[in-house]
């Protein structure tokens, strides 16, 4: 250490590099992976130690102390999860600092914030049991505590219930030397028994477990209910059983009661979750309990990716397909991607699990790179709905919905069964529509759909940045009904109301479901079976079991079918096979009923006559000819500003500054959603057919686009790997 007197610290600010600092004066150990309390600007920040090193490019004078360490006795980070950390900043080009700290419980980014000491438990002395031979006496609370104790060692948890001095009393006996703590051992985990496998089941199981002593990409690729969940328990089972950790990863709406409660009942252990949900207290607590090896189990969202597992031997990815897998803004990761990398390093296997994987993981199972596991038959009884697709342009519709339609829900009312109405807003880049024709905007250069931006009356081509003005009339049957596509929709739950007076109309979305508990007393309501009418987003579409649901109406597909985002048809269709998965789940076969204008739509043909493969493989082929991912490699440079102007101005300067090579830069262009929060957003659009040659050409533009005065009058940032524009 006293050669090494310099140490490269990761600090939480924007800036992309280390941060060099002296050791303390008194020679106070600073191990690598654990944090520093250092002195930057005016401020002290809680760094991460990440090398030690003898000479600095700063000069000696310049040099500042630590002010001191935090936590001298172990690292919090191991190398194997700092190697992770490295890998992430160099492949995302986000500041090192933020992507370090990241990875730490939002408590332990405080210097009051400590480890919580391991868990403790009480236990009853032999002078403790002589003690208890003889009468209560007066000291009837001792006497009690001593009592529980002696039925078995508990936590101080268990004895908060003597009495309101439990503390007090709880240290007077061990004065006494009446009773001691040593570490609580987990207990193994004892596993119950499942339910037979089922062929497909048994083939991915043997499969996997042959496989699981090293780095494998196995993508478990099973419909709905086809028991993926059953297989991961399987492989969870063999994995604990030779005392290793499973980290599982959900998607934010998958992280439910329910798949807790599975975990817990059939492995009988306690899962150690985390999410952002939860208060810093038990978020800390969990992370704890994962880090020292005690968590045999860790469930959690995307951000539990970089969860501290020392003997991790298995990373399994429910719904990997999940967009909530991408972190959105500031460190912008795929948590999927992470996890992969992760798995790598670790040389362990990584289970990704989807019942409509994502293009990238196809793609790769396809090309022999994942090991692909098909499960392709419901382990329960209930049967796959039948689609009807109608066409909206030769029908009347009352708020969006068709004749068909409310005849069908009508009849299903009829039968007292429940109806779900889905709407397909959200998440889409809008699409301007004929309503009578169905004419939408395609760019004339390069026949890319055209988004609308309804304030400025444009249709923007966000392949090549064209742009023209939204025409009054329909340029196709010159009628004069051009709309979003989707829309006229808003009042749809009123409209329910009028048609169906009595029936009790259920709105799940998420102005809705805001408010504390509203979400659990709906579906409370709805699994009383009784008739009635589920509206809704996304939302319903993922995770929930309604078993009276016989009857899904999907209002308007169109926005997804001609969005400029290459990725809303893949969305969609994921979405449709989820919506598919919700009706009919018991014996009852469902219907699934499409509105759209375009019932001629090839890929929505596929998919509904050949299945979610058959339609991958199409927009596959799609991407592979426009070069997108996951065939070509994509990335954005984003930028935001209060003045339109300097966005423009920026991006304009950094697109003439993109270095030469096989990736090509495209823009600027408006970002879909193009104002937020006051400010205008637009992007850059870099596309490569090589992933080494993007990156090379980003790390090189970098330095030059850090020293472009325009940069600092705007917000940017780089986007690898984007989800959305
Ligand atoms: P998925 O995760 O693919 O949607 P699940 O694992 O949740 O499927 O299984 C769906 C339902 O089928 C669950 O109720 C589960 O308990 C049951 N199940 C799964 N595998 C079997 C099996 N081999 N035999 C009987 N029931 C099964
Ligand atoms: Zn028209
Ligand atoms: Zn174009």
């Amino acid at each position: 250490m006293i050669h090494h007197p310099i140490i490269k610290v990761a600090l939480p600010v924007p800036l992309p590099q280390l941060f060099d600092y002296l050791q303390a004066e008194d020679g106070s150990l600073t191990p690598v992976g654990s944090r520093v309390l250092v002195p930057f600007g005016r401020r002290k920040l809680v760094g991460m130690v990440m090398g030690h090193v003898t000479e600095s490019s700063l000069s000696p004078t310049r040099l500042l102390r630590i002010i001191r360490p935090l936590d001298q006795s172990e690292p919090l980070l191991d190398s194997d999860l700092l190697e992770l950390l490295e890998w992430c900043w160099k492949y995302y080009k986000h500041a090192p600092g933020e992507v370090v700290l990241s990875a730490l419980p939002p408590a332990l980014r405080k210097a009051e914030g400590k480890l919580p000491a391991p868990p403790v438990h009480y236990f009853l002395t032999q002078a403790g049991r002589e003690r208890l031979e003889q009468p209560a006496g007066r000291q009837k609370t001792q006497y009690r505590m001593l009592e529980t104790l002696a039925a078995g060692a508990r936590a101080a948890e268990a004895l908060v219930g003597i009495g309101s001095q439990w503390r007090k009393t709880l240290a007077r006996l061990m004065e006494q030397g009446w009773v001691e703590q040593s570490p609580a051992a987990t207990d193994p985990p004892v596993f119950a028994p499942g339910p037979q496998l089922m062929d497909g089941q048994q083939k991915a199981v043997d499969k996997i477990s042959r496989d699981l002593r090293h780095f494998h990409c196995h993508l478990l690729d099973g419909i709905t209910g086809s028991g993926k969940t059953e297989v991961y328990m399987r492989l969870m089972e063999e994995v604990l059983a030779r005392d290793r950790q499973v980290l599982v990863l959900v998607p934010e709406i998958g992280l439910t009661p329910q798949l807790l409660r599975r975990f817990r009942q059939r492995l009988g252990l306690e899962p150690a979750v985390i999410h952002s949900g939860l208060s810093q207290g038990q978020r800390l607590e969990a992370w704890a309990e994962a880090r020292a090896g005690r968590a045999h189990l860790v469930v959690g969202t995307r951000s539990a990716a970089f969860t501290p597992m020392p003997k991790v031997g298995l990373i399994i990815l429910d719904e990997e397909h999940d967009v909530s897998f991408k972190q959105q803004d500031g460190f912008r990761y795929s948590a999927r991607d992470v996890a992969v990398k992760r798995a790598a390093q670790l040389n362990i296997p990584v289970v990704l699990g989807s019942a409509t994987p994502s293009l990238e993981s196809l793609h790769n199972a396809f090309a022999g790179k994942y090991a692909w596991h098909r499960l392709r038959e419901r382990a329960t009884s209930a049967s796959l709905p039948r689609w009807r697709v109608l066409d909206l342009c030769q029908q009347n519709t009352f708020h969006g919905l068709s004749a068909t339609a409310l005849e069908a829900m009508r009849e299903a009312i009829e039968r007292e069964e429940q109806v779900m109405v889905f709407l397909n807003r959200r998440g889409y880049a809008p699409v301007l529509m004929c309503q009578q024709c169905g004419w939408y905007g395609s760019c004339d250069r390069c026949d890319a759909r055209l988004t609308w931006h309804r304030s400025a009356g444009l249709l923007w081509c966000h392949h090549c940045g064209s742009q023209k003005r939204v025409p009054e009339l329909c340029p196709d049957c010159a009628a004069d009904d051009l709309m979003g596509a989707g829309e006229g929709t808003q009042q749809l739950e009123e409209a329910l109301e009028q048609h169906f007076p009595g029936i009790p109309v259920l709105r799940f979305d998420r102005d809705r479901t805001r408010g504390k508990g509203v979400m659990a007393m709906q579906l409370a309501e709805v699994m009383k079976g009784e008739t009635c009418l589920l509206v809704g987003t996304q939302m319903l579409a993922k995770g929930h079991h309604f078993p009276k649901v016989t009857l899904v109406v999907i209002v308007n597909i169109d926005q997804a079918l001609y969005s400029s985002d290459y990725r809303a048809l893949e969305r969609m269709g994921q979405l449709l096979q989820q919506v598919a998965g919700r009706a009919g789940r018991m014996e009852m076969p469902g219907t699934v009923i499409l509105q759209t204008l375009h019932p001629e739509h090839p890929a929505l043909e596929l998919l509904l006559t050949r299945g979610y493969e058959a339609f991958a493989r199409w927009l596959l082929e799609e991407r592979r000819v426009a070069g997108l991912p996951p065939t070509g490699y994509q990335a954005l440079l984003r930028a935001e500003a209060h003045q339109r102007s300097d966005v423009e101005k920026f991006l304009r300067e950094a697109i003439e500054l993109f270095p030469q090579g096989e990736a090509l830069a495209h823009g600027p262009m408006p970002a879909i959603m193009e104002r937020m929060g006051g400010r205008s957003r637009m992007y850059l659009m870099l596309l490569s057919p090589s992933r080494t040659s993007l990156h090379r050409q980003i790390d090189q533009w970098l330095l030059s686009l850090r020293n472009l005065p325009s940069s600092r009058k705007t917000r940017w940032a780089i986007d690898i790997d984007p989800y959305d524009q």
